[in-house]
């Protein structure tokens, strides 16, 4: 599904930052990137959805065996590549369920499909909230406005199950994630994973591999991937840390 060889990308006119990453990713598969805080893990996460601040200077990045390092990031949404936001921003006005619809009908417009029916919409709204606990009056709320930080996480992968994409990158950098914000996101990936689509979930912490099992691990440091090694690696680096790799 994605296959990246040798990517090495700098902030725009800036240092490099990530200097030759190669990975693999198969339907099916749930990868975990851990590594040192400045590692380069948002990085790689962010060039991978196409944001406009990074550079990418060699390398490549196939997404279903095209290289989409072209691509505008709506162009690698609408190909099913999702990015968790990392700062969501406050729409007034924009319920949740408004945002996620209109979103979700962009997508088709760009694959020439009509609007999803109301019908439709309603039914897959129902199934997804069910499934991450989330009551009607939240779904007319004003998207993150004035959210807690487990509504702002709960709406993200609410987003992520309604959008459904082939690929979600979810980006665990707050370090205000508590245990039900952990929760939350461990139950919706569960739910999301399934044997047709793939998620690289980046994380400083072991404690959210305890609930995601990974088929993989991989250690970022200093814009490389160092160690990969399926889900023992975590065990191993929250009792180790990360400088025994490091030398
Ligand atoms: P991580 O997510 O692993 O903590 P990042 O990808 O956020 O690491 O950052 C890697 C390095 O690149 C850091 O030194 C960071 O300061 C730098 N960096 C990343 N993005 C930018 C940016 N937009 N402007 C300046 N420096 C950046
Ligand atoms: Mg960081
Ligand atoms: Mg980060």
């Amino acid at each position: 599904m994605l296959k990246i060889n040798n990517l090495h990308a700098r902030i725009q006119d800036g240092a490099e930052i990530l200097k030759g990453i190669n990975l693999q990713i198969n339907p099916g598969e749930v990868h975990a990137i851990m590594g040192p805080n400045g590692a380069g893990k948002s990085t790689l996460a962010s060039v991978v959805a196409g944001k406009e601040e990074y550079e990418v200077t060699e390398g490549e990045i196939l997404f279903e065996g095209n290289n989409i390092i072209e691509d505008a990031p709506e162009e690698r949404a609408h190909k099913g590549i999702f990015m968790s936001f990392q700062y969501p921003v406050e729409i007034p006005g924009v319920t949740v369920t408004n945002f996620i619809k209109a979103a979700i009908n962009e997508n088709r417009k760009a694959k020439g499909l009509e609007n999803m029916s109301a019908k439709e919409m309603l039914a897959l709204v129902k199934e997804n909230s069910e499934k991450l606990s989330i009551k009607r009056d939240f779904l007319n709320r004003s998207l993150n406005q004035g959210f807690s930080g487990g509504e702002k996480k709960r709406n993200e992968i609410f987003q992520m199950m309604m959008l459904n994409p082939k690929l979600a990158i979810l980006d665990e950098t707050d370090s205000g994630l508590d245990i039900d914000a952990l929760r939350i996101v461990a139950d919706g990936v569960n739910s999301f994973r399934n044997e047709g689509n793939a998620v690289l979930l980046i994380t400083h912490y072991q404690r959210l591999l305890d609930y995601i099992e990974p088929d993989f691990v991989h250690v970022l440091a200093d814009g490389k991937i160092i160690k990969t090694g399926d889900k023992s690696l975590a065990l191993e680096l929250e009792d180790k840390g990360y400088d025994w790799l490091l030398n």
